[in-house]
């Protein structure tokens, strides 16, 4: 079973060894208390272990781990500072838990069963709440000498630009993310343009609703005002692209999570921006900018594999 905490909601499900999902439930994420989260994945192990022999647990969280013990030291999005969610977990469910971060076990799925099959130096991101990051390379989750390399989302990249959940300014989450792209359609709407009709048409018009997923509907659909919103976020992921290339060079950039759904409406103006900012362009091969294959279950079928094939994660290497 995978189970990924994200910043607002919990997924669950039941994956078998091929990666397929047997059956999966998902609920938001609960207000900001930890034991509320907590309480919220024994339900969802309960509920989903009906019917099914489940051999491991593998949670997939949107914060930074200690390998060593499963300790979440910190996350932007959630509650959590030196929280010890394996042991908490594994008190509760009385059962080993594997515990990694949210954008590894989405990385790990796409390399095993999606857009990066096959690829030596694979670069994810997940597009959500925030922006997650993670690298396998040589078939290992590159995690860094403290369990929490790949934060690419904390990058400052504007100096002095808008305020991040992790503290900082000008963080790279904060132009190219799900959120990102919700407070700038909110901005456009409370701004009284008219170009923002079919925004606010869509919330009923009250600009607070307007998220980042009613954005990319919207895109999709054809309106122009959140094709150039998507747009504008797709040049800064290029943007970002572009940096991670010149410190490194994958060959393939694996681009998901809830965002990812926007595709090339996404992923065409982010190749732009790549193309256009990879340092000596026209003079190196450049890495391929794919669309994950997975969707948004990556995470939960990625954090199930790797309790499976590593339930101590410390111990050795996926
Ligand atoms: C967090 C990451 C997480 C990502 C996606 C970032 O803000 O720092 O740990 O993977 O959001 O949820
Ligand atoms: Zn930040």
């Amino acid at each position: 079973m995978g189970i990924d905490i994200g910043g607002t909601k919990v997924a669950a499900g039941v994956v078998d060894v091929y990666g397929n999902i047997l059956a999966e439930a998902r609920r938001d994420t609960p207000g900001h208390d930890p034991r509320h989260v907590e309480a919220v994945i024994a339900e969802l192990v309960t509920e989903l272990s009906r019917g099914y022999r489940i051999r491991s647990v593998g949670i997939g969280a949107a914060g930074w781990m200690d390998l060593t013990n499963g300790t979440v030291l910190f996350s932007p999005h959630l509650a959590w500072r030196n929280e010890p969610l394996r042991h908490n977990l594994e008190r509760i469910l009385r059962r080993r838990v594997t515990v990694v971060n949210d954008a590894d076990a989405a990385a790990w799925a796409e390399w095993r069963f999606g857009a990066g099959q096959g690829e030596t130096r694979l670069v994810c991101i997940t597009l959500g709440t925030g922006i997650g990051g993670a690298m396998v390379m040589d078939g290992a989750l590159e995690r860094g000498r403290f369990g929490v390399a790949g934060e690419f989302g904390h990058q400052i990249i504007v100096p002095q630009g808008h305020r991040c959940e992790c503290g900082n300014r000008g963080c790279w989450e904060q132009y190219a993310s799900g959120n990102a792209l919700g407070r700038e359609a909110r901005e456009l709407a409370t701004a009284n343009s008219p170009v923002a009709q079919a925004l606010l048409r869509e919330v009923d018009g009250d600009p607070q609703r307007i998220t980042g997923a009613v954005v990319t509907k919207l895109a999709l659909e054809g309106d122009p005002a959140s094709r150039e919103l998507v747009d504008d976020v797709g040049q800064w992921l290029g943007l970002g692209l572009a940096n991670l290339a010149a410190a490194l060079d994958p060959g393939t950039f694996v681009v998901g999570g809830g965002l990812g759904a926007a595709g090339d409406v996404l992923l065409e103006p982010a190749r732009r921006a790549f193309a256009r900012n990879l340092t000596g362009r026209g003079f190196r091969p450049a890495a391929r900018v794919e669309a994950a294959a997975l969707g948004p279950s990556a995470g939960l079928v990625g954090a199930a594999d790797l309790s499976r094939l590593s339930p101590r994660l410390s111990r050795g290497r996926a």
